[in-house]
């Protein structure tokens, strides 16, 4: 399947796209490029301005974009109206607050004056997925386009509609034409683009080897990536947590977008004291999970992204099995038809699924499950659940689930991810810097430091 909408609800073709043609995208990359020179010399209260309105717009339009998120990509409809919603707190979050982020820093030296100025690097080319297709993408823009760059989106080749949607949101803000344009465009064209000397620096989300892949060619040819790929977050809790507070947040940071978030809860590490209980009362709130059809209010589980999503992780859960993990529940993608309706049958459907007793050296252990699989490990005590948490190639998030003070220390200084929340569910919040380390990629997004991944830290030094 090339470029298209295709409903995962249904397996229904929607939509075909053309990819650009090699003079389109050259034509979209020369905008980009002579655009850069006059949108870096607006006034900030001018792209404060235009931001505003792009939230504005969305928020106003929230109900038809949510709408074509589940469609394209099936998330449930209540949770693409909130994603919209988020995407227009961004906006406003930077056009409010990047134009201080941005002032001269004076920094005392032998110089009479020296200070530091934050410019725009130029073209910024978005590498982005269908998971959250506006939150990514906003996440990245609002602050890259305060700062002065411009942007060039190549989405998911899955959601093209919402691709096209966002570039509308900017238009309609007033942004000027070639200050934010979507490429309908394959994987395969990435690489090629990176070494167009109009693009300055590029920023993925999305797997490893396609970060892999982005991060070789950036490298080549010598230009700033930031990447934010895959994860498998440790929810941990010890005994003194509160439980109600605990599982209640673990089903919703298991199970939101249908599972399919790089910071979703994925490994459940949970003190032996808790573990009966905590298994026990986790069950009971998956099975009473509504899988159906996303664009119904009261859906809880929608279909997953695509087929290959589904075969991925139908193949992994089997694995695991094969290799020694007992099933609890769910872990049979025919076992939703019953539920389901007829039309929805061909959908990408996959049930809440626990996996415990979970082998050491199994694939369970380690790889990144992107689904509605909760992954359940029982440790003897903090030190274990710590050793346990960080034996992983990934470390995006974490979360940590107690109330005595000297553990939450403990968590905070011990736990190797870009971030730790304590009695929380891991999320992205545009006053917070979000990001990985080891294979979970490098770089971060939101906060002041995101901003700053795409400007020139200019040191200016007057005798
Ligand atoms: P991909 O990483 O393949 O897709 C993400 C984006 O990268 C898409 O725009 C894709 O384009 C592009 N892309 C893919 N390959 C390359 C490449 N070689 N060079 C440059 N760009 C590339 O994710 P999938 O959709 O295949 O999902 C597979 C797995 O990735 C998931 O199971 C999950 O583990 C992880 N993932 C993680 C996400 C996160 O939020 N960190 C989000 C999505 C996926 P195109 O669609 O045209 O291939």
């Amino acid at each position: 399947m090339g470029i298209a909408t295709v409903n995962p609800t249904t397996g229904e073709l929607i939509k075909e796209f053309d990819a650009l043609t090699d003079t389109e995208l050259d034509a979209k990359v020369g905008l980009a490029s002579s655009q850069f020179s006059d949108y870096c010399r607006t006034p900030m209260p001018q792209r404060s301005r235009w931001l505003h309105q792009a939230a504005t717009h969305l928020e106003q339009a929230k109900q038809q974009y949510a709408e074509l998120l589940t469609l394209e990509m099936g998330k449930p409809i209540k949770a693409a109206i909130a994603e919209v919603e988020k995407c227009a707190l961004v906006c406003r979050y930077y056009a409010d607050h990047a134009p201080s982020f941005l002032v001269d820093v004076p920094v005392h030296t032998d110089a009479s004056t020296s200070f530091i100025r934050y410019q725009p690097l130029g073209v910024i080319l978005a590498v982005m997925p269908w998971n959250f297709p506006f939150w990514q993408v906003f996440r990245f823009a609002a602050p890259a386009l305060m700062a002065g760059n411009v942007g060039l989106l190549k989405h998911a080749s899955n959601v093209p509609q919402s691709a096209l949607a966002i570039a509308e949101v900017f238009a309609k803000a007033g942004f000027p034409a070639g200050a934010f344009q979507t490429l309908l465009i394959g994987a395969d064209r990435v690489a090629g683009l990176m070494g167009d000397e109009r693009i300055a620096a590029a920023t993925l989300t999305g797997s490893e080897p396609a970060g892999a892949s982005l991060a070789m060619a950036a490298g080549k040819h010598i230009k700033k990536v930031v990447l934010e790929l895959g994860g498998s977050d440790p929810f941990i809790v010890m005994p003194s947590a509160d439980l109600d507070a605990a599982v209640s947040t673990a089903v919703t940071a298991r199970m939101l977008n249908n599972g399919q978030s790089c910071i979703a809860a994925k490994r459940f590490i949970v003190a032996d004291a808790i573990a009966d209980e905590f298994t026990r009362r986790l069950i009971e709130r998956y099975k009473a999970l509504k899988i159906g059809d996303p664009m119904q209010p009261d859906t809880d589980i929608g279909p997953l992204a695509t087929p290959q999503i589904l075969q991925d992780l139908d193949r992994q859960v089997k694995t695991s099995i094969e290799q020694g993990a007992t099933l609890l529940i769910g872990g049979d993608p025919r076992s939703t038809s019953s539920t389901l309706s007829e039309a929805h049958r061909s959908g990408n459907f996959y049930p809440p699924t626990v996996l415990s007793d979970i082998p050491k050296g199994s694939l369970a252990e380690y790889d990144e499950f992107f689904g509605p699989v909760a992954l359940l490990f029982r440790v003897a005590d903090i030190s274990a659940a710590i050793a346990r948490a960080n034996d992983s190639p990934f470390g995006l998030g974490s979360s940590a689930w107690t109330q005595d003070a000297q553990e939450r220390d403990r968590f905070i200084a011990e736990l190797d991810a870009g971030s730790v929340f304590i009695n929380g569910m891991v999320k992205s919040d545009p006053r917070l810097p979000f990001g990985g380390i080891k294979r979970s990629g490098y770089g971060r997004e939101l906060g002041k430091e995101g901003l700053y991944e795409f400007v020139n830290v200019k040191t200016v030094w007057v005798k």
